[in-house]
């Protein structure tokens, strides 16, 4: 099997990435771009777009078209090799990068090209792109003095190791734990397909019995379900201290001086380029234009929900007491007595919603959206090279035939593969010589895998998941921007990148679309409406709770880096501690340490950025109020949304569009309505 569609673009087979090549791959690849810099740095005086711009990035693109399936595979299929390979090159890359960035003759080229008659005469994109390259340079250090600029380096550099250290911890710490369960009544409480999926898992470490372990949906079922409080207990112990100093695994991956050493870095880098701290450096590449603002932001959501936080905190409680006689509840009795109150109020589980969400009918209707949206068409394409037997392969074309995108889709948890789900970039949209470099993505979930013969059964949790990361994926491969980086979601401010995938999320609740996404595994009948109606009843449980844990963690990712004084050192757990006297209503363990596994911010890229899945949902329950008002299927609206949002990418700044789509600028009482809280 092959790939000639992708090798054709430059995507090497992922079967020939071996980790005893891929440095060397790496390294041949690594030292031409650079002899190919050079020699287009020797033209910086007559520098214009197509003897300078466009060769840089095909340069550019072509890296990181052998680096994607790399890093892709070492997030999928990890194992100690590859680890080792794909730390080593990272290395390397994030050298190149970092070199390029503070490249001053490659700055004066772009500079001299902003400054020169041409500029004009190029379009949007173009100009984005430029500015984009300009601001960009500027906060990587280029204006610095040499002495500076060298610290700078060594700065991201030990940053860039850090942060994989701090993922790998946790996955190893995630890994490390399991539990075997010999006698079935310690599993009372839980539901079959659980127990199904944990016997499973101990076929395949070669037990009897049931396995339980750190992964998600192991996890997840324990908390919600299982009758037995100490199992719950020990099981929530070890979640909640992965990585740390703390809980069964103490010290063994402990994260602590890794996060004190990130933050105390990322400030040093902020403090050199002029900003006050982290938190201001993060902000001048969002939509948000202060601290301040993001502040303000946050707390006014806080101040409006705490009250139905508390509220729905004090209904668990109440019902804990009056019905089980629990009078005080552990932080490991929240989710099962929330589930118990879930079921107790709408009579509904996630449990009982699976057998509606197979995987076939899950995916079918998601494309039918997508064609009742757009227009357009995906079909999934057979004999295509992937990386694991699950894996499948699609293709979206327009009615003309015209292919837009293509997509693999990675949807179940397995043993040495990252947690989470994600879409990530395989290959971009770009024009060259007249021709057009299609967009390929890679979708990543972590569901409950097929038991037996039947489908895979989704929680509806699953499937809103899979819609959002598809609304990622939408961004990604509608884009109709011929320059790389502006195309799909490249370009796009962080706060506003999320705007297409919570959108999605919207059709996971309305009648009109579930009926498309929804039937019965075994007698293919419709999700019945009582069904539906305690769904959607059911859907603002506990939103008010929800609502604080997720400001909880902006705020605290967002005072943890604008607070940050060297002269104190690092306040995690203090800076912690606060937000949560602010905004929390449940007290954690004291020994929680949560903060040791939040990988988004200490190694992805959302420091001084998680308030951004906030901002971006107000940004996507207004759009979506528009569908709300004209029809969710409204053609119309729908061909707009792909105009003005999805096709453009990042050559636009996101308010200007999204003013274009909505006629104004965007207001929080959508997101208000749509979460139950509002006055
Ligand atoms: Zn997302």
């Amino acid at each position: 099997m092959s790939n000639p569609l992708l090798e054709f673009q430059g995507l090497p087979p992922f079967s020939q990435i071996h980790p005893d090549h891929v440095e060397s791959a790496i390294e041949q690849l690594l030292s031409e771009s650079k002899q190919q810099i050079d020699q287009l740095a020797t033209h910086i005086r007559d520098a214009t777009w197509d003897n300078f711009i466009e060769p840089l990035e095909n340069i550019q693109d072509r890296i990181n078209k052998v680096w994607s399936p790399v890093s892709h595979l070492n997030a999928v299929m990890n194992n100690a090799a590859l680890r080792t390979a794909y730390n080593n090159c990272l290395a390397k890359i994030t050298e190149f990068h970092t070199e390029l960035s503070q490249d001053k003759r490659i700055f004066n080229a772009y500079y001299a090209i902003k400054k020169g008659s041409e500029f004009v005469q190029l379009n949007i994109a173009q100009q984005k792109t430029i500015n984009d390259a300009l601001r960009d340079f500027h906060l990587s250090g280029i204006d610095l003095p040499a002495e500076k600029q060298q610290r700078f380096k060594a700065i991201k550099q030990q940053l860039s190791k850090l942060t994989s250290t701090f993922s790998d911890n946790v996955l190893d710490a995630t890994n490390a734990w399991k539990k075997i369960i010999t006698d079935e009544a310690q599993l009372a409480g839980l539901p079959d397909s659980a127990k199904a999926m944990a016997k499973q898992t101990a076929e395949h470490n070669q037990h009897s019995g049931w396995m339980l372990t750190l992964d998600f949906p192991s996890y997840y079922a324990v908390m919600s379900y299982a009758d037995d409080r100490e199992l719950r207990k020990e099981m929530h112990d070890a979640y909640v201290t992965r990585a740390s100093d703390q809980g069964p695994d103490a010290g063994k991956w402990d994260n602590s001086e890794i996060m004190a050493e990130i933050l105390a870095l990322r400030h040093e880098l902020a403090l050199l380029l002029d900003f006050n701290n982290y938190a201001e450096y993060s902000l001048a590449t969002k939509m948000a234009d202060s601290t301040d603002r993001v502040i303000h932001f946050l707390h006014d959501l806080a101040a409006r929900s705490r009250p139905y936080a508390q509220k729905d905190l004090d209904a668990v409680k109440q019902y804990a007491r009056q019905h089980h006689n629990i009078e005080t509840l552990q932080p490991w009795d929240i989710a099962y007595y929330s589930e118990k109150l879930r079921q107790h109020e709408y009579a509904i589980t996630q449990e009982e919603l699976k057998p509606y969400f197979p995987e076939p009918v899950v995916l079918g209707g998601l494309f039918e959206i997508v064609k009742r949206l757009y227009g357009l068409h995906i079909k999934q394409v057979d004999n295509v090279e992937t990386w694991h037997k699950d894996v499948k392969f699609f293709e979206i074309s327009d009615d003309h035939n015209q292919v837009r995108g293509r997509f693999f889709i990675d949807l179940y948890a397995r043993a040495n593969k990252r947690g989470g789900a994600w879409m990530a970039e395989c290959i971009g949209r770009k024009k060259q010589n007249h021709d057009i470099q299609t967009p390929v993505a890679y979708l990543t979930c972590n569901f409950s895998p097929p038991i037996g013969d039947n489908p895979a059964l989704f929680t509806h949790n699953e499937v809103l998941t899979l819609f959002h990361e598809f609304g990622h994926g939408l961004h990604h491969m509608l884009t109709q921007v011929d320059y790389i980086s502006v195309s799909g979601i490249n370009g796009v401010a962080w706060d506003a990148v999320e705007l297409p995938s919570q959108f999605m999320e919207n059709f996971c609740w309305e009648k009109e679309s579930i009926d498309l996404i929804a039937r019965h595994y075994q007698s293919g009948e419709s999700l019945p409406s009582d069904l539906f109606e305690k769904m959607t009843a059911a859907k603002n449980f506990q939103s008010g709770m929800q609502m604080v844990r997720q400001l909880e963690f902006a705020l605290f990712d967002f005072r943890m880096h604008m607070e940050y004084d060297p002269a104190i050192g690092d306040r995690i757990q203090d800076t912690l501690n606060e937000v949560r006297q602010e905004v929390a209503v449940i007290t954690p363990a004291s020994y929680n340490r949560f903060q040791h596994s939040f990988t988004h911010i200490f190694a992805g890229g959302y420091a001084a950025g998680y308030y951004s899945y906030k901002w971006a949902e107000v940004l996507s329950a207004d759009a979506f109020a528009k569908f709300e008002e004209t029809g969710i299927f409204n053609r119309q609206t729908g061909e707009e949304f792909l105009h003005a949002i999805l096709e453009q990418g990042g050559s636009r700044e996101p308010m200007e569009l999204f003013v274009e789509f909505r006629g104004r600028e965007p207001t929080i009482d959508a997101l208000l309505r749509h979460s139950g809280i509002a006055a």
